[in-house]
């Protein structure tokens, strides 16, 4: 692994908080994040602007993490399979781990994530809510 500038990071950024993969030419499979070589070896694809919407497939409850995430403590990650195929790490907002189960519905919401100490920066991530 190489290491990234913070300005290779940032200009990667908007992509991931949108949501937006891209799309094989050839067989249509959807990737996020996205891809340069599809399995079906074509290399043409379109940029694809993922729904948001997806289906929880595994959870977690987080009860100790990173100094930096200790104010939020104990919040729920999950992995979420999207409803165009790609699978997606995120963390799962606004119920405790006794509320959600394997395959609810969930959308992205978008939400503050982390604000860095005194320096004000505030990050923003992908984030997802069960849908009632
Ligand atoms: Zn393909």
């Amino acid at each position: 692994m190489h290491r990234q500038s913070p300005i290779l990071r940032w200009r990667k950024f908007p992509e991931r908080y949108r949501l937006e993969g891209n799309r094989c030419n050839r067989c249509g499979i959807v990737y996020f994040p996205k891809k340069e070589l599809c399995e079906c070896s074509c290399k043409e694809f379109s940029s694809f602007q993922l729904s948001g919407k997806g289906k929880i497939l595994t959870y977690t409850e987080i009860k100790s993490s990173p100094e930096e995430f200790s104010e939020m403590t104990p919040y729920c990650v999950g992995i979420i399979e999207l409803a165009e195929g790609p699978k997606i790490t995120g963390q799962i907002t606004d119920a405790t781990v006794d509320e959600l189960k394997v395959g609810d519905d969930v959308e992205q919401v978008f939400r503050k994530f982390l604000a860095v100490g005194d320096s004000g920066v505030i990050h923003y991530g992908v984030k997802f809510k069960k849908i009632e």
